[in-house]
């Protein structure tokens, strides 16, 4: 079995898997970034390809051919937000969400349970509890509602996960929950501590870590890092630019996960030592450097920017592999100065 230890006590950087697939990236390349964990959306994967096919076919790793470690969110976040903006059709209720999926038709069923059940099925090492995610800018009767709905179920998930598959000594996995609280760094502080009082083997960080503005939501995130233990896992979920990451580490915080890393990649967006660096623009037609002077990752060993630019105006998904290659390596770089 594998030794999941590892992520209580040092940094990690997630890239998301979101399919099972980083975007462009074989899972060769994706092991050359330095990246030793990924997360996974456990509702795309209930859509498609479903867990019981995921299951048959050995699980989520053995698809992958990954060594490394797979996490996988609850499902929540996703269903609430597509429910929320009313792109899904569907309700949340008091047992979690019933929606249906607009490609496929078919309706499903996403309770405390159903949601470890499915995690199970797809394989991952350290799951999720489903917590009640909702928008922003919650009032405060709203944020208590959705903290106390957040603990029930993350008693149900943990009911499910100890009794019906015997927990960490039996399956060698992890679970986690979520801290609700929306802006109220009291009502986090408190949900933070009764899911304590539970006991898991982590404390993700749940809703909105940046205001409207686009800054850390700092005074919730530090109630909720000083009302947990130390030696667990303790995720700031989505977080995020490379600023916030440094930031949040220093708060406390051991891991980390943004689509911006891939999604920046394959808009010519990327990091570098000295600063953010669009490729796309036209004064890179002719530049010869690197992408990253610093940087001994496949793309700034062998490319030049110049190559780089004309291969994205051009539409060549190689462009999208290298570059997603370098900004991963600059993360994982980035993360592992700050352990
Ligand atoms: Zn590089």
């Amino acid at each position: 079995m594998m030794n999941l230890d590892i992520l209580k006590e040092k940094l990690f950087f997630m890239p998301d898997a979101t399919r099972g697939a980083v975007r462009y990236l074989t899972t060769k390349q994706l092991e050359e970034t330095g990246t030793q964990a990924l997360v996974t959306n456990t509702l795309h994967l209930l859509v498609h390809p479903g867990p019981d096919v995921i299951q048959q076919l050995g699980g989520i790793k053995k698809m992958m051919g990954w060594n490394g470690i797979v996490f996988t969110d609850s499902g929540g976040f996703q269903v609430f937000s597509l429910l929320h903006s009313k792109k899904w059709k569907g309700k949340v209720h008091e047992n979690g969400a019933t929606f249906k999926s607009p490609k496929e038709g078919n309706t499903y069923e996403l309770t405390p349970e159903s949601s470890i059940d499915i995690q199970m099925k797809i394989g991952s090492d350290v799951l999720v509890t489903l917590d009640d995610c909702r928008d922003t800018n919650l009032s405060r009767k709203e944020a208590e509602q959705s903290v106390e709905r957040t603990l029930k179920w993350a008693v149900r998930c943990k009911d499910r996960f100890s009794k019906d598959y015997g927990g960490t000594k039996n399956t060698g996995k992890l679970l986690t929950a979520v801290v609700q609280g929306a802006n109220f760094p009291d009502l986090r502080s408190y949900c933070a501590r009764e899911l304590v009082k539970i006991g898991f083997d982590g404390y993700n960080f749940g809703g909105y870590v940046v205001d409207g503005e686009g800054d850390l939501v700092v005074d919730e995130m530090s109630a909720v890092i000083e009302s947990v233990p130390k030696d667990t896992i303790r995720y700031a979920m989505g977080v995020g630019k490379p600023e916030d990451i440094i930031r949040a580490a220093k708060m406390g915080y051991n891991l980390f996960d943004t689509v911006l890393v891939t999604r920046n990649a394959r808009h010519g967006t990327v990091y570098t030592s000295e600063g953010i660096l669009r490729i796309k623009n036209s004064d890179m037609g002719l530049d010869m450097r690197p992408v990253d002077s610093e940087c001994d990752c496949e793309c700034c060993q062998n490319y030049s920017r110049a190559y780089l630019h004309h291969m994205l105006k051009n539409g060549e998904a190689t462009a999208l592999t290298l570059l997603t290659i370098h900004n991963l390596t600059f993360y994982q770089k980035l993360i592992g100065g700050l352990s």
